[in-house]
């Protein structure tokens, strides 16, 4: 059940409302409690005030020190002050009762054995006795049916020493606070339920459209990844969810698109050499009686289509490692201007049989760390493609250069260029600008060689760009820093 946000969130709620309840109901409760007792305490010494004075005038006027005047004053102020929540007691010199209120004034005889029972219970005595030593002159008396609150004051009657104790009924004011104290009871009972399920409701509401959302997020599938989840309001956090897991759906669409395209374009590169190789082998087991050459003939093909396969098949695997980041990178400090000209060198025997003349320079120092065996590979391709793609007596250059940031390296052409509208596109996977063309003969590269080339200078935290291209020839540089910290991850 505690696994429902929902739940979590209406009991989360519902325990800070009680707590603030509580808490206010506990405060306001002791507020009043505490002020209402003040009160009495000031209400008592005033009223024990108006008796004395009235006490003192009664005895002034009886002119006599007879002890029976004082108990006259006394009964006479008893009277004037008389009240339901009120009894006096006066305590002679040596503590001993002169007089209550309730001999004297009450009428009503059950209110009268009321405070005769409280004066004889032994915590009025000990009061009586600490207020006659002057060790306190308030304090709470616990009785029967209530509790009464004592007020001490000492006077002098006829130069005799006397304690006048004033006792207040606090049934009123605990009648008062019993009634507070329910009223909160019931008021944090009732904001504990309303509570509890406005916030249950509250909460419903409120998760509804990520219930909405999981529930259709449930459907979305490899085979309906362009579904998109409903941004209801892109402003508040649910729809900021949505949107972000929407942009997650795209990538993962565009990915699993691209995934789709490469596998498809795979299987089409791997085919056509494929079909060859079987065509040129059912030839050679069509045709018993073939002369040697013929043999020979159709074992070069099939060394030719196998060795493409092969390229096709180290590229492919090349570049699914560089995308799942697994491709290991041997990092070594290696001269960039060494493994120009080591290419180069590679190249010249094709250039020769083209007819193409090779440029090499390499003058600069270029020192870095890099893997050599990537560097190598990138500007194969691209000197590969420089020359297969110029015409006979034509010209390829490759130069490497030392910039204050940077090392470069251009790979010239003056080939036929490639067309402007397709020039954005020649760093996809599997694209050629002239399919028809490259079938034949050596020419015939997959559309894996640039992209194999772009991903080694990122790798390094390089770039790879085609700087110009038109009928005057083609111009690549890659520029690779001189402090590259390498990353086998691309985009
Ligand atoms: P390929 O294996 O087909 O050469 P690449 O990825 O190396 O694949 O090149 C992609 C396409 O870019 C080529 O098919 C070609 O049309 C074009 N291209 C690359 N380099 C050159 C260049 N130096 N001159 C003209 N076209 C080029």
């Amino acid at each position: 059940m505690f696994d429902s946000v929902r739940v979590r969130l209406t009991v989360w709620y519902s325990a800070v409302l009680t707590m603030v309840l509580v808490l206010v109901s506990v405060t306001t409760y002791f507020i009043v409690r505490t002020t209402s007792m003040q009160r009495t305490d000031t209400d008592l010494a005033v009223l024990a005030d108006s008796f004395l004075v009235t006490f003192q005038d009664e005895l002034a006027d009886a002119r006599t020190i007879d002890p029976s005047a004082i108990l006259g004053a006394a009964r006479q102020s008893m009277d004037e002050h008389r009240s339901n929540s009120d009894a006096f007691v006066i305590l002679g010199p040596t503590g001993q009762i002169l007089t209550t209120s309730d001999e004297v004034a009450s009428s009503n005889y059950e209110r009268a054995t009321l405070i005769a029972r409280v004066l004889e219970t032994y915590e009025f005595r000990r009061f009586a006795n600490r207020a006659a030593s002057n060790e306190l002159t308030l304090d709470t008396i616990p009785g029967p049916h209530t509790r009464r609150r004592a007020y001490a004051r000492h006077f002098k009657a006829n130069d005799q020493s006397c304690l006048l104790i004033v006792l207040h009924s606090l049934h009123a004011q605990n009648e008062m606070l019993e009634t507070i104290r329910f009223t909160f009871t019931w008021m944090i009972f009732l904001g504990l339920l309303l509570a509890g399920t406005g916030g249950y409701f509250l909460a419903r509401k409120s998760l509804a459209p990520v219930v909405a959302m999981g529930a259709q997020a449930r459907q979305i599938g490899a085979t309906n990844l362009h579904a998109r989840l409903p941004v209801l309001n892109p402003n508040d956090e649910l729809g900021q969810l949505a949107t972000i897991f929407n942009d997650l759906l795209d990538r993962l669409d565009q990915s699993f698109e691209r995934q789709r395209r490469f596998i498809a374009d795979a299987s089409h590169e791997l085919r056509t050499p494929l079909a060859i190789l079987r065509g040129e082998a059912e030839v050679a087991i069509s045709q018993p009686g073939r002369s040697a050459e013929d043999y020979l003939e159709s074992l070069k093909i099939l060394h030719e289509e196998t060795s493409r396969l092969i390229k096709i098949v180290e590229d492919l695997f090349t570049l699914t490692r560089a995308d799942s980041g697994q491709y290991p990178l041997t990092l070594q400090d290696v001269y960039l201007e060494e493994i120009v000209t080591d290419c180069a060198q590679s190249a010249r025997t094709l250039a020769r049989e083209n007819n193409i003349d090779l440029d090499v320079d390499a003058s600069a120092e270029c020192r870095i760390q890099a893997d050599p065996a990537l560097l190598r590979r990138m500007l194969l391709n691209l000197l590969d493609n420089a020359i297969k793609y110029t015409n006979e007596h034509g010209r390829v250059e490759i130069n490497c250069r030392s910039t204050p940031n940077t090392f470069e390296v251009h790979v010239t052409d003056t080939g036929p260029g490639i067309p402007p509208e397709l020039q954005s596109r020649i760093f996809e996977r599997f694209f050629r600008a002239d399919p028809a063309r490259q079938r034949s003969g050596r020419e015939g590269g997959a559309g894996l060689g640039l992209s194999i080339a772009l991903w080694i200078a990122q790798a390094h935290q390089g770039s790879l760009e085609l700087v110009r291209s038109d009928a005057s020839g083609s111009h690549f540089a890659v520029y690779l820093p001189r402090h590259a910290v390498a990353s086998t991850h691309t985009d």
